[in-house]
């Protein structure tokens, strides 16, 4: 007698998990069990009754998300089980460090963990649903967190799902500590750079862990130019070309209230520096009234443009648009680092919207390098969906 109900595929249907892939959409399922409701943990079979996996149910077009290929139960054993394997996972990828306490602790599909983010910031650990099944067991994940980090390392979990959740929930309901939250420190350490984090009220959960590595990078080109940091949020780029020796660097974002953070940003690291400036504006507007050859060094780190499959269309446009009114205006012997979130794009299509945006500048463009999101943030072989950072970094004589 087993605990769960059993979702039953059509024939043919399995040969994607059995490459196990952790989705299966709607279309693939013979009939749904009487009284299945949203959220609930299924046992998934084939039309011939074998066990395929078990795993979380939503009335969506990713009908179920396939928590584990065992025949088990998804309880507070199997969280801490899978939340132990991912935090030996940044040990061993020494992101916990020093002088790094931020870090991706769950990447969803990439740790076995479908619908689940939880990003560290210090000790406070900020826990995201993307689904429903998710959003039922955040107890157990809670539990199994505490299981795993000793009671020093771990003092507030913040749970903030409003925007992520599957089906429309109030922000009461959601979003809150589901543990500590009094006398809490609210900046966290990235490569040596104290950082404040708002995970009560900034975007996604807080920061955007996923540039570390490509900040690293821009860190390496900074000295001596003038940067102009457009899409900057909290202005983590810009702190990394401050560092770099930059001679000036302009943080652009349509948020007053993320570049009023970035202000502190840049406080908290550098004193007074009269280098960095903010500039609460639209990208293409500001863009239009830079004067060429200005900046010698361009981010372009814009949210997702194609938040779905379908929008890819006008997403690869708005990358052209944006890239060609960037590469206008550019110094010659510039650095361009682009970049594109939308998980429904491709490299290939990214790159494509970038080479058009190059070929109509009509200026020499070469690509130095090819970035991607960082250790942190894995990528299951067998999910290639969750790849989504792509970067290019380019040379425009
Ligand atoms: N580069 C940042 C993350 C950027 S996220 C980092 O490393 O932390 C995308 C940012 O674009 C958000 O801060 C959002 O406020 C800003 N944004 C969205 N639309 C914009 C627009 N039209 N013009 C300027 N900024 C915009």
């Amino acid at each position: 007698m087993h605990l769960y109900k059993e979702i039953v595929l059509r024939p043919g249907k399995e040969e994607s998990i059995k490459r196990f892939h952790p989705w299966i959409f709607s279309g693939a399922i013979a009939s749904l069990p009487e009284g299945l409701k949203e959220g609930d943990t299924v046992r998934l079979l084939s039309s011939d009754r074998t066990f395929l996996g078990v795993g979380h149910y939503q009335p969506s077009s990713i009908a179920v998300r396939i928590m584990s290929f065992q025949d088990q139960r998804v309880d507070a054993s199997y969280y801490k089980q899978q939340i132990s394997t991912a935090y030996a996972l940044r040990l061993r990828l020494r992101l916990i460090r020093d002088d790094n306490t931020i870090y991706r602790l769950v990447h969803g599909e990439g740790d076995g963990l479908p619908g689940l983010i939880i990003d560290m910031y210090g000790v406070t650990a900020v826990v995201q649903a993307h689904s429903a099944g998710i959003h039922f067991d955040r107890e157990l994940i809670v539990q199994a967190l505490q299981e795993v980090y000793p009671p020093e390392k771990l003092k507030h979990i913040y749970y903030k799902s409003e925007g992520t959740l599957p089906f429309k929930a109030n922000i009461e309901d959601t979003d809150g500590y589901l543990f500590g939250g009094k006398e809490r420190e609210e900046t966290a350490l990235e490569n040596g750079f104290r950082f404040r984090i708002d995970w009560e009220k900034g975007q996604k959960t807080g920061f955007f862990i996923d540039q570390r590595e490509n900040r690293l990078l821009l860190e390496q080109y900074a000295s001596g130019c003038t940067v102009l940091n457009m899409f900057s949020y909290t202005g983590g780029f810009s702190a990394y070309a401050l560092r770099g020796g930059a001679i000036a660097v302009d943080s652009v974002d349509s948020s007053s209230k993320a570049l009023s953070i970035g202000e502190e940003n840049v406080a908290l690291n550098f004193g007074k520096d009269t280098r960095h400036a903010s500039h609460a504006e639209d990208a293409f507007k500001f863009l239009r009234e830079v004067p060429d050859g200005k900046y010698d060094l361009m981010v372009l780190d814009p949210p997702a443009f194609a938040k779905r499959r379908g929008a890819t269309r006008n997403a690869l446009q708005g990358y052209k648009k944006l890239n060609l009114a960037a590469m206008n205006k550019i110094a010659s012997g510039g650095v361009l680092f682009t970049f594109s979130c939308s998980q429904a794009l491709t490299r290939d299509q990214f790159r494509m919207a970038v080479f058009s945006a190059a070929a109509i500048s009509g200026r020499n463009v070469r690509l130095l390098h090819q970035l991607t999101q960082p250790a942190d943030h894995p990528i299951s072989m067998y999910h290639p969906e969750g790849e989504y950072l792509k970067g290019l970094v380019l040379y425009i004589d």
